[in-house]
């Protein structure tokens, strides 16, 4: 009997013991469960949060291009559609996509589609792609939807049984417009570097020539007797010396053009005036010529006042004078100016060479001569160009080869320093 109850209370705490052990592990797994679950739930609103948040779309699609999830809506904040099939196309505003009834797919071109096929051959291929570019109609945050670059990756997957893919779509417009200024600087940067090589080739050059003329018809002179050689060699000296001149004057406003410290003084000039006084400048320049051509001025029966860079303003319309001389065998040479309505019309139109067709288009560019057998530094016309377009004006040329050229340049009569690009 004792035995038997002995046993019975052996029995009996065994049961206890097995109850409060079991009570105990079920406790420790209730807890663990409520702290899985909590850490579930935080790490899920991580996730969404830095979905709702990262730069890019992330948008999981099926074999169809079906739309099955994506933080499009939460970073664009544009309105989910309900019940719809939405695609990738449809998804990113694709044009044949909205072209086309059906949307993402249903249109002819979207077997074209370049993307599609990426998709399509990647799925294929069980694998994935990188940095696929393309142009993307995007929603910014403000609902506007605009062309952007982007860059493209494609990741395949398989999700319970099912094949997917995880589309990224990173908008690179800004880094591809930075590429594109960048390329245009070192463009830039390198046709300068070009522009210089050449340009100092060019100069030592130019200034050696006259420069030896110079020298070597200067040591002639001391050695010459005769009177005729001696005027001869004289005038080689000062035509060589005029070159010089214009040649360092030509230098130094081409160097303050690249350093951009062409400094312009505006003042009210009064132009017939100012065209007189260089019709005077022009019949001084004919010299011997002015047995075989005639300058003359078109007077403007407008008193014109306006307000420019009175010495650059006559620099450009000597320059062109200069040159008539220059290229005019015979004939006429005429000065004028035309007053219009917001604008001056300067002009200097001669009987010379002309200009060939093809060359026309160059004429305005550095070092660019026709003819080599007139001296000349080709610097002339370009220093004009730039004066001109930094007085906020055009300038040009209408010229027939063998019958004579007329150069010409606009001005405002309200002038002010124009923004050019250099
Ligand atoms: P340069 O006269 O010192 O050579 P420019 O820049 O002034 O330099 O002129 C460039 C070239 O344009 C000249 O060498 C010449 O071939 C051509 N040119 C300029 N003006 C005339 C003109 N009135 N008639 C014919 N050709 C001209």
């Amino acid at each position: 009997m004792v035995a038997l109850n002995l046993i019975g209370m052996v029995v009996l705490i065994g049961v206890l013991s097995l109850y409060v052990f079991q009570r105990r592990k079920n406790k420790k797994l209730l807890l663990e469960v409520n702290y899985t679950g909590k850490a579930l739930y935080n790490s899920e609103n991580v996730f969404r949060f830095i979905l709702q948040n990262v730069h890019a779309f992330i948008i999981m699609i099926d074999r169809d291009f079906v739309v099955l999830q994506t933080n499009y809506y939460d970073v664009t904040k544009a309105p989910r559609p309900e019940n719809r099939v939405i695609r990738v196309g449809d998804l990113l505003h694709c044009t044949n996509a909205l072209s086309a009834a059906g949307g993402c797919g249903t249109h002819a071109v979207c077997q074209l589609c370049l993307i599609r096929k990426k998709i399509r051959d990647t799925y294929i291929a069980k694998g994935s792609f990188t940095d696929y570019e393309a142009t993307l109609q995007i929603s910014d945050r403000q609902g506007r939807i605009a062309a952007c670059n982007t860059s493209i990756f494609g990741e395949y997957m398989v999700v319970d049984n099912e094949e997917r893919m995880v589309i990224t779509v990173h908008d690179i417009t800004r880094l591809k417009k930075a590429e594109r200024e960048l390329c245009k600087a070192r463009e830039k940067a390198e046709n300068a570097d070009r522009s210089k090589s050449a340009f100092l080739a060019n100069m030592s050059h130019e200034i050696r020539t006259p420069l030896n003329a110079i020298v070597g018809f200067s040591e002639l002179l001391a050695y010459t007797e005769a009177a005729e050689e001696k005027t001869q060699y004289l005038e080689i000296i000062h035509s060589n010396n005029e070159l010089l001149q214009q040649l360092i004057a030509d230098i130094l406003d081409l160097s303050k053009i690249e350093s951009g410290t062409l400094n312009f003084t505006f003042s009210d000039v009064d132009l017939n005036q100012i065209m007189s006084d260089l019709e005077q400048l022009a019949q001084m320049r004919l010299g011997e010529k002015s047995a075989v051509i005639k300058i003359s001025r078109e007077v403007s029966p407008i008193e014109c006042i306006m307000h420019t860079d009175r010495n650059r303003l006559m620099q450009v319309v000597a320059n062109f004078i200069t040159n008539a001389v220059k290229f005019t065998d015979e004939g006429t040479i005429i000065l004028g100016h035309e007053p219009r309505a917001e604008e001056v019309y300067f002009y200097v139109k001669d009987t010379g060479n002309g200009i060939p067709a093809d060359k026309v288009d160059h004429i305005f560019e550095r070092f660019v001569r026709v003819e080599h057998e007139k001296k000349g530094t080709g610097l002339g016309l370009s220093i004009c160009e730039t004066i001109v377009r930094k007085l906020g004006g055009e300038i040009g040329v209408d010229s027939e080869y063998g019958k004579g050229s007329t150069f010409w340049f606009t001005l405002p009569l309200n002038g002010q320093v124009a923004e050019t690009e250099e």
